[in-house]
């Protein structure tokens, strides 16, 4: 195992939905142009691993189930807003074969929330040493539960989809609060997209600080020039608040942001097998 942290960047495709999920009211019909046509976005699915010293391999998030590829997953009302573009490439499992590892190499799970295009992935770690104890807030557990077992039919419902995360042979280990989880590692609890998505900050080998703050920021124009919600938001106070704890710990540590679903950033991003250490 290595002696300093690093990671890498797996891509498991690209969603395409309208801008206004992204960024809410962004395209709005105007008194110019009350027939303005809606604006589709393709953005992409990313996960990360990381490598470090006491905790062995660390995933954060896991990529959509793998039958969401050519939409036989989701319901048909979810296909109809949210498309996934992706290829068996794409697939967490050879994602990770990229770096020549399987899940039942992973030692440690980390969900950020647990809509599908993150928590699909699940499904390769039953009866794995990370499918014991994954990682997730509590109280995104609970509405995750709710929202998919409340309704006849809603077994998919506001992103969450229940077969990705109610699972045999999976248990989860709950964390709600922001903290160092290892040395030089640590987690954001960071409510407002959902009741709570867990951010990632690290020091790497460099002594470069990387930050990554999940679905509460999914790309830079969640947060500059000024602050600006989701369409898809739980808790739109909370969102405030979160940014404002993303922008103390990133100008505390100079942190470099890596968003999630930003087609711009992600232009420029190394991917897996490449490291950044
Ligand atoms: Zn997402």
């Amino acid at each position: 195992m290595a002696s300093k942290i690093r990671f890498c960047l797996f891509f498991h495709g690209t969603i395409g939905n309208d801008c206004n999920w992204n960024l809410a009211m962004s395209h709005p019909a105007t008194v110019d142009q009350p027939d303005r046509p809606a604006r589709w976005v393709k953005i992409p699915v990313i996960s990360v691993l990381f490598e470090h010293p006491d905790l062995g391999y660390v995933l954060w998030d896991t990529g959509p189930h793998p039958a969401v590829t050519g939409g036989a997953w989701l319901p048909p009302a979810e296909r109809e807003l949210f498309f996934l573009e992706s290829n068996p490439d794409q697939t967490l499992e050879q994602q990770l074969r990229l770096v020549g590892i399987s899940p039942r190499n992973i030692n440690l799970l980390i969900l950020s929330h647990l809509h599908w295009d993150h928590a699909g992935g699940l499904v390769y770690f039953q009866k794995t040493e990370a499918g014991e104890k994954i990682i997730v807030a509590e109280e995104e557990f609970k509405y995750a539960l709710l929202k998919t077992h409340q309704k006849k039919n809603c077994f998919c419902q506001d992103g969450y989809c229940r077969h990705d995360f109610v699972l045999s042979d999976i248990q989860f280990d709950f964390w709600n609060h922001t903290g160092e989880l290892a040395r030089d590692f640590t987690l954001l609890a960071l409510p407002g997209h959902t009741p709570c998505v867990l951010g990632v900050m690290v020091k790497v080998n460099s002594g470069d600080y990387y930050l990554f703050p999940g679905d509460a920021l999914f790309t830079r124009a969640n947060l500059e020039p000024e602050p600006h919600p989701p369409g898809l938001i739980y808790d739109s106070l909370a969102f405030y608040r979160s940014v404002e704890l993303i922008k103390a710990w990133k100008r505390r540590y100079r942190a470099q942001l890596i968003y999630p679903h930003d087609s711009e950033q992600f232009k420029f991003l190394r991917l897996a097998p490449q490291w950044y250490e």
